[in-house]
C-alpha cells in the first residue's frame, strides 16, 4: 500500500502535461456511424463497371501509372434526378453515366474529348458559398434537414467565413446550386467533389446521418479522401484480402497500377490531383475508417505504428479545415480551433467544442477572472493550463510549475528562458510555456501553427 503522501509526492514529481480537452458529448455519436463500418458485404450488390477513358476527360486525375492517352476508372451507377450518376471511390459522384460512357466510346476520338463534369477548373465554390436546395419539401423528412443543418454547423463551427446560402426547393436541376435529393435504402451517401455542373448530393435515410453528411460535405468543399494520397502507404496498410468482394464474388483488386471493384476505393491518386501538403491525418473526416468496405475477415485499412487509428466520420479536424481554408484562400479569414485568434474570432482555445474557455464557433469566449499562469488552479482559462498534473503543482513554491499559453502567445517580448521556454514534448513543440504570475498575452514572432511557431522562446528540456 502507498501512503496519500508518498503519492503525493510520486505525482509531484511526474512531469506529465495535462491539457484539458472536452470531448464530444458521447451521446450524440451512436447515430453518427457510417453503416458501411458495420456491413461486412455489399447489402445491395451494386455493379461496378471498369472503363477506359481518355486522359483529357480527368485532367487532373491522370494516374502516371496508365500508359498511353486512356486511364481506366471504375465506377457504380446510382439514380439520380435526370440520368443515372456514376460514382468512384466509394461515394464520389464523378458526372453522368451516359457523360461517362460518351467519353469511353470516344477513347480514340480526340475531337470529341472533353472534361467531365467534376473537374470544371478550379470547382471550388465561388466566395465561399455554398448554393444549395432541396428537391422538394418532403425531401427533408426522415432526419435529412436535421442531419443536413447539423453537417453544416459542423464546418461552420471551424470556418466561420463560409456560407450555405439556400435556393427555393425545386425538382429541376441548375448549373450552379446543388440539388439535395433524397434516396432510400442506399446505406450510403453521395456527394460531387466541388462545385459540379448541375450537381446533386444524394443524402440517404439510412448512410449514417450528420457525421456521413459532414463527410460529403467536405467533398461537396473540394476534399478528396485521406487515404487517397499519394503518400499513404507510409502510413497505412490496406488490406485488400479485406475488402468487399465485387457482386459477381470476385475479389477486390487494390493496385497500385489497377483496382477492380471496392478495391478502387482504396485507389492511390496521382500527386497531379490536389494539393497533397500537409500532414498526413489519419484522424481527418476525409479518411476511411479500418472496417469501412471490409469483409468479417479484418480491417481493410491498418494503421502503421505510431499512426492514430482513423475513425468513423464524425467531425472535420483542424487539418481538415486548414484543407478548406487554403482551397478558399481569398475567403479564409481562419480556422476557428486551431488555438490561434484571428481576425473574426473573440477566442480560440485550441478545439472547437462547447462548454469549455471559448465557444465552438469562437465568438464566445467564457468570463473568466484569470489572466495569469496559476498553474495550481485548475481553472484557468486564460492560460490553456499547467504543464503539470495540476495535483502536483502548489502553490506554495514547493514546485515551480509552468503554464502552457495557447498556440502561438508567449508571455513577453523578452525570451528571457527564466520567464518562458519551450519544451520538447510530442504536439507540443511550438508552445511556450509560462512562469507563475506572467500572462501569454503577446504573440510569438511567427504565430502560425507548426513547429517553427516561437522558435524565438528557448527551448528547454524539461519542465522545472
Ligand atoms: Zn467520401
Amino acid at each position: 500500500m502507498v501512503s496519500s503522501t508518498t503519492l503525493a509526492t510520486l505525482l509531484s514529481g511526474l512531469v506529465v502535461p495535462v491539457f484539458v480537452q472536452a470531448d464530444p458529448a458521447a451521446s450524440s455519436l451512436p447515430d453518427d456511424v457510417l453503416p458501411a463500418a458495420n456491413l461486412t458485404s455489399d447489402p445491395i450488390d451494386r455493379e461496378i463497371t471498369t472503363v477506359e477513358i481518355p486522359l483529357d476527360a480527368l485532367p487532373s486525375l491522370n494516374n502516371t501509372s496508365a500508359s498511353g492517352e486512356t486511364a481506366n476508372i471504375s465506377y457504380f451507377p446510382i439514380e439520380g434526378l435526370k440520368e443515372p450518376l456514376a460514382v468512384v471511390y466509394g461515394d464520389v459522384i464523378l458526372s453522368t453515366v451516359p457523360e461517362l460512357l460518351n467519353q469511353a466510346s470516344n477513347s480514340n476520338n480526340s475531337e470529341s474529348k472533353r472534361a467531365l463534369s467534376i473537374f470544371r477548373s478550379g470547382n471550388v465554390w465561388p466566395n465561399g458559398v455554398v448554393k444549395y436546395k432541396w428537391r422538394s419539401e418532403s425531401a427533408k423528412n426522415s432526419g435529412r434537414l436535421e442531419a443536413w443543418t447539423e453537417a453544416t454547423k459542423r464546418w461552420t463551427d471551424l470556418l466561420p467565413w463560409l456560407q450555405f446560402e439556400e435556393y427555393p426547393v425545386s425538382e429541376n436541376l441548375e448549373e450552379d446550386i446543388l440539388t439535395l435529393v433524397d434516396t432510400t435504402g442506399q446505406y450510403a451517401c453521395f456527394s460531387p467533389i466541388g462545385q459540379q455542373w448541375y450537381g446533386q448530393m444524394m443524402l440517404d435515410d439510412a448512410c449514417g446521418g450528420a457525421g456521413t453528411y459532414t463527410h460529403e460535405l467536405g467533398h461537396t468543399l473540394g476534399l478528396y479522401h485521406e487515404q487517397q494520397r499519394p503518400d499513404r502507404d507510409d502510413y497505412i496498410i490496406i488490406n485488400c484480402e479485406n475488402v468487399w468482394d465485387s457482386s459477381d464474388g470476385s475479389p477486390a483488386v487494390c493496385g497500385p497500377d489497377w483496382c477492380s471493384g471496392y478495391g478502387c476505393n482504396f485507389y492511390k491518386l496521382d500527386p497531379s490531383v490536389a494539393d497533397w501538403s500537409g500532414p498526413y491525418d489519419s484522424l481527418s473526416l476525409m479518411h476511411y475508417s479500418p472496417y469501412e468496405f471490409a469483409k468479417s475477415s479484418g480491417p481493410a485499412i491498418e494503421a502503421r505504428p505510431g499512426v492514430p487509428t482513423p475513425q468513423p466520420h464524425e467531425f472535420p479536424t483542424i487539418l481538415d479545415a486548414n484543407r478548406v481554408c487554403e482551397l478558399y484562400a481569398d475567403q479564409c479569414t481562419g480556422v476557428c480551433g486551431n488555438g490561434i485568434i484571428e481576425p473574426g474570432e473573440d477566442c480560440d482555445d485550441g478545439n472547437n467544442f462547447d462548454g469549455d474557455g471559448c465557444s465552438a464557433n469562437c465568438k464566445t469566449q467564457r468570463s473568466c477572472d484569470v489572466n495569469i499562469c496559476e498553474p495550481w488552479r485548475a481553472d484557468s482559462c486564460h492560460i490553456t493550463t499547467s504543464c503539470t498534473a495540476l495535483g502536483g503543482a502548489t502553490q506554495n513554491g514547493q514546485f515551480n510549475h509552468m503554464c502552457a499559453c495557447r498556440h502561438g502567445y508567449k508571455a513577453s517580448k523578452d525570451n528571457d528562458p527564466s520567464l518562458q521556454v519551450r519544451l520538447p514534448w510530442a504536439h507540443q513543440k511550438n508552445r511556450v510555456f509560462v512562469r507563475a504570475g506572467f500572462s501569454c498575452d503577446v504573440l510569438c514572432d511567427d504565430w502560425q501553427l507548426g513547429t517553427e511557431s516561437c522558435k524565438e522562446v528557448q527551448e528547454e528540456p524539461a519542465c522545472y
